[in-house]
């Protein structure tokens, strides 16, 4: 008889689309790999809160939806939007305000080739593009300042004030040092637009490198970020781990995923590092409304996304055994039409699950 030694409480937050099929399938995924690893076990509470239900109740979240969140230890977030609501309109419905009032002030964005799986780069192999992006996840073009002025369309003025703060700026910093140091290479890449943006990018620059002072380990450099998209594309070896602002690193990343085989992989974290709140799991492709209903979405970055959950949750030897399943099933061609293959969301999802069982 073994003994569960913990539960662990996950509100699910499936949303719209394809949002809904890949969180069924992590749901299947982790509940196999803790039937098979018996140590930690889920609850899940699902959330339904969705375009779908914004249309017809006029809410996303209801008023003490952030309260219950909290309640929990960890969310897993599928995809939001729908094309009948403005996508500013469920994105500051649900996930930003899920960001800003759970402190999730850091966005973890891995990317690498996984085995059995190609870049749209000539000779890029595995091994060749292994990056981390540290996004700002809190503040900077994101931070909701602005309005417009002049009622109506005609000569209208808007202003979208991207707000900066050094201490916004250390913390993220000081994330973005300790994943550098944690990983081989122990390198990190700073992206800003300092030339032309003379005040906040300004800061960023000074932050970077009053910190790199206490972590004279890593090697540091130093990118504007139009550059940055041509050293993506032409040198990906150089690069490693990249610290960007919330508006630059939300691009970069979906360059790096395209870049990696397909934005149906890549995975992104939320993350309080000060765990006094819940931290967020989700992949960074969107709802894909092209898609949407047809079973064949790519589950590969739900599952990495559950991954990264199960590792901040503690469960190291549970993140490993579900991303050596993962990697084994893609490696026997086992994949989605985004990366090339000709399986469904199903057959991957069962076979990823078969995997786990083989390699406990
Ligand atoms: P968002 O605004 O939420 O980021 P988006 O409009 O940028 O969404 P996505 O939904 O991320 O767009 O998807 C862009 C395209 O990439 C989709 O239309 C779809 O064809 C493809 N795609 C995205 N995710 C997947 C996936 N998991 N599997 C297969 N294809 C995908
Ligand atoms: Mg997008």
């Amino acid at each position: 008889v073994h003994e569960v030694s913990r539960i662990y409480n996950i509100a699910c937050i499936p949303g719209d689309g394809i949002g809904v099929d890949i969180t069924n399938a992590a749901i299947q995924v982790l509940n196999k790999l803790s039937s098979t690893l018996k140590t930690f076990e889920f609850d899940f509470k699902t959330y339904d809160w969705s375009s779908k239900a914004y249309l017809e109740r006029g809410w996303y979240m209801p008023p003490d939806g952030l309260a219950q969140l909290k309640t929990h230890d960890a969310i897993y977030f599928g995809a939001v939007g729908w094309p009948a609501v403005p996508d500013h309109i469920s994105l500051w419905s649900l996930i930003l305000p899920i960001r800003k009032a759970l402190n999730q002030y850091v966005n973890v964005r891995p990317t690498r080739i996984l085995q059995g799986t190609k870049s749209p780069l000539e000779g890029c192999q595995v091994g060749d593009l292994d990056w981390v992006i540290v996004r700002e996840n809190s503040e900077g073009e994101y931070s909701g300042q602005g309005g417009t002025s002049h009622e109506g369309f005609e000569n209208a003025v808007a202003t979208e004030v991207a707000v900066f703060t050094q201490v916004g700026i250390e913390r993220i910093m000081r994330f973005a040092f300790e994943t550098a140091r944690a990983r081989p290479r122990r390198k990190l890449t700073l992206v800003t637009k300092s030339n032309a943006q003379r005040h906040g990018m300004v800061l960023w620059d000074k932050v970077f490198y009053e910190v790199a002072k206490e972590y004279e380990d890593v090697e540091t450099d130093k990118m504007l970020v139009d550059a940055m998209t041509v050293r993506m594309v032409l040198h990906p070896k150089s690069l490693d781990t990249i610290v960007a602002t919330n508006l630059h690193a939300d691009i970069l990343s979906d360059l790096a995923a395209a870049l990696s085989g397909s934005i149906g992989i890549a995975p992104s974290s939320n993350l309080d590092p000060t765990r006094k709140f819940p931290s967020m799991f989700e992949p960074i492709h969107g709802s894909a409304p092209d898609i949407a209903g047809k079973g064949i979405a790519n589950p590969v970055g739900a599952f990495w996304s559950a991954a990264e959950m199960v590792r901040w949750l503690g469960q190291e030897k549970g993140a490993d055994v579900l991303m050596r399943a993962v990697e084994n099933v893609t490696a026997r061609g086992f994949k989605t039409r985004d990366l090339g293959g000709e399986r469904n969301t199903k057959e991957v999802t069962d076979s990823v699950c078969e995997e786990i069982e083989k390699l406990v």
